[in-house]
Order: structure tokens, then C-alpha cells, then sequence
């Protein structure tokens, strides 16, 4: 990974974030014999895979587990349990995440639910490693440079490619692309326009003295303001300590983004408190606001490659796949959409 300032030098493909969807197109354009680099805003790689130390435990704060829909991301997942860097946590969650089967409280669906050893983040690092990523590179405009692109990072820096492939949420692609005047066409805009996300407040909290969420370690309940509980210890990815997720449901999200996070331990406590002993103590803990959590409404196709422009294409889980799963296709539907182009 590069993370100093390198010399600007023009690449085949620029791909812009370093979560699922962006490493998964990298590395495919790469394989394919281009030269392709990344740049990511976030000190580390990962996106919406975001796993957080805290104490002598770690817990995951985005994405929780996977699930495998299409052939295409059941091989690259199967290449993940293979090399022990994926494991499956579950088969459902006790209080009614598969409400379908009340013969055993929704604890086994048949469908896998799948997670990463060492937390979701290990994942991006693994797929980043054989990449050109230059992380802590926060860009603020994009604009077309004769047949191709510059873009331009916060600290002043500039790269130029060929190509751009963007995968951040698609307000902060259009902000990009607004802020270098690139004149999209209006249908291509108005298709990214009617993209939409709903946040989601999310808190790792460190307990000692026990935490008693059901096995396999969480509970997934919709209708309720804290929405999902998971204990990362019995997830397998904390062994040391219990370091409990938290996420309050989509309503609550947007109701109580703004409130300080002092506030924000409360909301997450009245979710938890029912699942600790009276000896429990909370040692530590961790809140992030997600602003662009979970798409609400998608792009009906995989990628979408812009019209009357440089060859520039957007994947991500907004385009039909609001999931783990989702981004990884769409990641690799907007490589392949660029190789058609390059
Ligand atoms: C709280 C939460 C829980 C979730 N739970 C699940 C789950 O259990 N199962 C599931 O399947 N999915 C879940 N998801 C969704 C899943 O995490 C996403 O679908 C997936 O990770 C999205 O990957 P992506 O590559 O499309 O986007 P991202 O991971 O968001 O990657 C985009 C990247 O672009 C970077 N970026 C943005 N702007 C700039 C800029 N200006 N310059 C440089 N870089 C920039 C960002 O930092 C980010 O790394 C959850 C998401 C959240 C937030």
C-alpha cells in the first residue's frame, strides 16, 4: 500500500475507493494487464468492511456477514474458504431473521451466512495487497483531461488516467463530478440521481462480565430501534474479550444521526441492556455514523458506463445489489464494462 506522496504519473484505470467493489475491479483490470491504481479516503482499505480494535478486542461496525445469491460470487467466496480467510458464521438468527421456520426460531434457514476470520476488514486487506492503493487520499474533483481524466486529491495532489471507475456512494461521485464541471448526460444523470441510501448508527461496545446474546451470537430484529446485536467473541473474531455490535434500524438512524455521541450510548444501551448480567460493566466503546449505510433505491443494472465522456463507469452496492454480494458483482461488471472500452 502507498500512503506518502508518490509523483503523479498517468494509469490505464484510476478506480476511486478501496472498499469490495472497487478492489474486486482493480484486481480484475489489473489481471487483465492494465495498469490500474486506487485511492481511498479512509486510513486503511475496506469501505462499508470495517472492523475496529478496541481494547483487547475487535469488533465489525459496517457490513456483518454475507450471503451468496449467483454462481459468479459463490467461486470467489469458496477462494476465500478455501484459503481459511472466510468461514461461515450461521444459518439464521434466534428472534426471527427467518420468522419462516418457527421450528427453531429462525436459527436455521438453510441459507449461509457468511463472515471473515479476523473481521470484515481482513478481506479488503488481502485483496489490496497485490494493488497500488494510496490510502489517506481524499479526492475533491474530478474533471476530463483531453481523452482521459485528472482528478485532484484534498492535499493538492493530481493523478491522470485513462479511465475512471468510481464506487463511492453515488451523491459523493456526483459531488466529485459536479465539483470539475464534467458535463454528464441528462439521463445518465438523472439515473444517478434517483439513487438513494438510508443511514445507520452503529456502536461496538467492550463488556466484561458477560453478555448473553442467544447463539450464534446475534439477534436481528427489524422492528425494534436497536435493530441488530452481535457479540464479535462468539462471532469468533474477538476470542479475548466481548465486544458487542450495535445498530439502530434505518428510522431511528435518520432520526438521531445529528445527536451527540453521548446521547447515541444511550439509544445503543437500551438495545443491549436486556442481554447483560447486573455484574456487567461496559469497558469501552466505539461509535460511527454511517451516512450512506444501505441503498434504498438502485440502479436497475450492474455498472453504469457514462455516455459522451472518457471512458468512465460507477459500480458499488447501489447497482442492483444492496449487499456485500451486490458490490462485488458490480465491482466486476464495471472492470469489465471499462475492458470493452480501453
Ligand atoms: C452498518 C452497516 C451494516 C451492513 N451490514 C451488511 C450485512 O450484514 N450484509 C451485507 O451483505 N451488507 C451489509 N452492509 C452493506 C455492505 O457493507 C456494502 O454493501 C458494501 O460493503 C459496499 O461496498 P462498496 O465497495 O460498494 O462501497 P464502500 O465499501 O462504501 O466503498 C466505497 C469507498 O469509497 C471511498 N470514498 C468515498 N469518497 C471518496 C473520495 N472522495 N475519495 C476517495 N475515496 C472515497 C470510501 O472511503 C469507501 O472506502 C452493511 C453496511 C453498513 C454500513
Amino acid at each position: 500500500m502507498i500512503t506518502a506522496m508518490e509523483s503523479k504519473q498517468a494509469v490505464d484505470v484510476l478506480v476511486v475507493g478501496a472498499g469490495l467493489a472497487g478492489l474486486l475491479a482493480a484486481s480484475q483490470l489489473q489481471t487483465a494487464g492494465h495498469v490500474v491504481q486506487v485511492v481511498e479516503k479512509g486510513r486503511g482499505v475496506g469501505g462499508r468492511l470495517a472492523t475496529w480494535r478496541l481494547g483487547p478486542g475487535r469488533g465489525d461496525y459496517g457490513a456483518q456477514f454475507f450471503t451468496v445469491r449467483e454462481p459468479q460470487f459463490q467461486a470467489i467466496v469458496d477462494e476465500w474458504l478455501e484459503l481459511g480467510l472466510a468461514f461461515e458464521w450461521s444459518r439464521g438468527w434466534a428472534a426471527g431473521s427467518a420468522a419462516d421456520d418457527p421450528a427453531n426460531d429462525g436459527k436455521d434457514d438453510g441459507f449461509p451466512r457468511y463472515a471473515i476470520t479476523g473481521g470484515m476488514t481482513a478481506v479488503a486487506k488481502h485483496l489490496a495487497a497485490h494493488l497500488t492503493v494510496h490510502t489517506q487520499t481524499k479526492l475533491t474533483q474530478i474533471q476530463v483531461a483531453g481523452d482521459g481524466w485528472e482528478v485532484v486529491a484534498e492535499d493538492g495532489r493530481t493523478f491522470t488516467a485513462r479511465a475512471l471507475l468510481l464506487t463511492p456512494p453515488v451523491p459523493q461521485s456526483l459531488a466529485l463530478l459536479d465539483a470539475g464541471e464534467v458535463p454528464l448526460t441528462a439521463s445518465d444523470r438523472a439515473a444517478l440521481e434517483r439513487i438513494e441510501y438510508a443511514p445507520c448508527l452503529s456502536g461496538l461496545f467492550w463488556v466484561a462480565g458477560g453478555v448473553a446474546l442467544p447463539a450464534p451470537g446475534a439477534v436481528q430484529q427489524p422492528e425494534q430501534a436497536i435493530s441488530w446485536l452481535a457479540d464479535n467473541q462468539q462471532k469468533g473474531i474477538s476470542p479475548e474479550v466481548a465486544i458487542v455490535t450495535a445498530h439502530a434500524n434505518p428510522v431511528q438512524s435518520k432520526l438521531w444521526y445529528e445527536a451527540p455521541k453521548g446521547e447515541l450510548v444511550g439509544l445503543f444501551m437500551g438495545g443491549l441492556r436486556p442481554y447483560l448480567s447486573k455484574t456487567s460493566v461496559i469497558k469501552g466503546h466505539h461509535i460511527h455514523r454511517w451516512r450512506y449505510a444501505l441503498p434504498l433505491v438502485t440502479h436497475p443494472e450492474r455498472t453504469l458506463l457514462a455516455d459522451g465522456l472518457p471512458p468512465l463507469t460507477f459500480a458499488g452496492d447501489a447497482f442492483n445489489g444492496p449487499r456485500v454480494e451486490g458490490a462485488a458483482l458490480s465491482g466486476l461488471a464495471a472492470a469489465d464494462a471499462l475492458l470493452n472500452h480501453l
